[in-house]
């Protein structure tokens, strides 16, 4: 079972706790002082990236100017 940390805003104070997928979602109570923690996220970084990058370059794959396509091993 994976170990989640969880930070307490109340003692200021981490606490891990073992947990499984199933109540990944459970709320977490501080075990110094029973109030709800915050789940801390670990070293699995999901957070989205930035909305303002716009469009992302498709690094130079497509620059063949005899064709549109983005693979352009027919003009090759
Ligand atoms: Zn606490």
């Amino acid at each position: 079972m994976p170990i989640y940390e969880y930070f307490c805003s109340k003692c200021k104070s981490k606490f891990e706790l073992l947990r499984s997928m199933k109540c990944l979602n459970d709320d977490a109570f501080c075990p110094t002082c029973n109030a709800k923690g915050q789940k801390i996220l670990s070293t699995f970084n999901s957070s989205s990236k930035g909305t303002d990058g716009g469009s992302i370059p498709m690094g130079g794959f497509n620059n063949c100017s005899g064709c549109s396509q983005a693979s352009c091993s027919s003009c090759n």
